[in-house]
């Protein structure tokens, strides 16, 4: 029997899929994805991905963070609403968190706190971290050192950064690296120099509903179109597809701890 995928980020409590929810986590199964981990943004997310995760345990993961995007006036107020939550139930992960200055860097300062306060929470709960970096490697990078926290260890999901930042991601011995659709698009150099990530550390995620692979580039994406990211991986690496996700899918159940399936 085939491994079973696991989608190590995917955001299937979106509102985008209210209206075929159950079809589509039904063509996930068709298509080997037998676990899924679920990144939390705000607290709205969380809200929404409760009562998903309560319905298909043992198959659904949910985390809990304050996306760097979601940081606003209001970020206190959430992390309070988060870190209560925290006490009642233990999460998958903490994340998705970290700082993201491509939309806006109007937050930045709040960002970059409501970061080191989930990184203290990963550490302290001795939880894997997802960290979302966009347009902020050095920032990051300069955090991740300066928290000073031996203990860490996560995946830098959603990696899209230069060659010289994935060198500088690796020396996070701890960490993993999450690769979506984007190492599909035609027009990504992210394929030239990905292959220098260990296999052990390497994540499969969609990302979705964001970022669908090709062929499925531009559509909404969902967990059934994860095997094309793994194909296209497989080949990169010189490996069959049964291979790479065998591969994969063990570092997923290895970093956030899910049970076999
Ligand atoms: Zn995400």
């Amino acid at each position: 029997m085939a491994t079973s995928l696991i989608d190590s980020h995917t955001h299937i409590y979106g509102e985008e899929f209210d209206l075929d929810r159950e079809a589509m986590l039904q063509r996930a199964d068709e298509a080997g994805i037998g676990q899924m981990v679920l990144p939390c943004v705000d607290r709205e997310s969380y809200e929404r991905m409760l009562p998903l995760v309560a319905a298909h345990p043992l198959r659904l993961f949910p985390c809990i963070g304050l996306h760097p995007t979601s940081v606003k006036e209001d970020y206190q107020a959430e992390l309070t609403y988060m870190r209560e939550q925290l006490e009642l139930h233990r999460p998958t992960a903490i994340g998705e968190v970290g700082l993201d200055f491509y939309w806006d860097r109007t937050y930045e300062a709040e960002q970059v706190a409501a970061f080191r306060e989930q990184l203290q929470w990963a550490a302290r709960l001795n939880l894997p971290v997802i960290l979302h970096i966009r347009e902020a490697f050095s920032k990051a990078f300069e955090i991740l050192r300066a928290v000073d926290l031996p203990e860490l260890h996560g995946v830098f999901h959603s990696f899209t950064g230069s060659s010289e930042e994935l060198e500088e991601a690796l020396s996070f011995e701890r960490f993993a690296i999450g690769i979506n659709g984007v190492v599909t698009f035609k027009n990504s150099s992210l394929k030239d120099y990905i292959t220098r990530v260990p296999l052990g550390r390497l994540l499969l995620e969609t990302d979705a509903p964001y970022l669908a692979p090709t062929p499925n580039r531009g559509k909404r994406n969902e967990p059934s179109f994860l095997p094309h990211t793994a194909q296209f991986l497989a080949s990169l690496y010189g490996l069959s597809y049964d291979q790479l996700t065998e591969v994969t899918s063990q570092n997923a159940r290895r970093l956030f701890r899910l049970p076999t399936r």
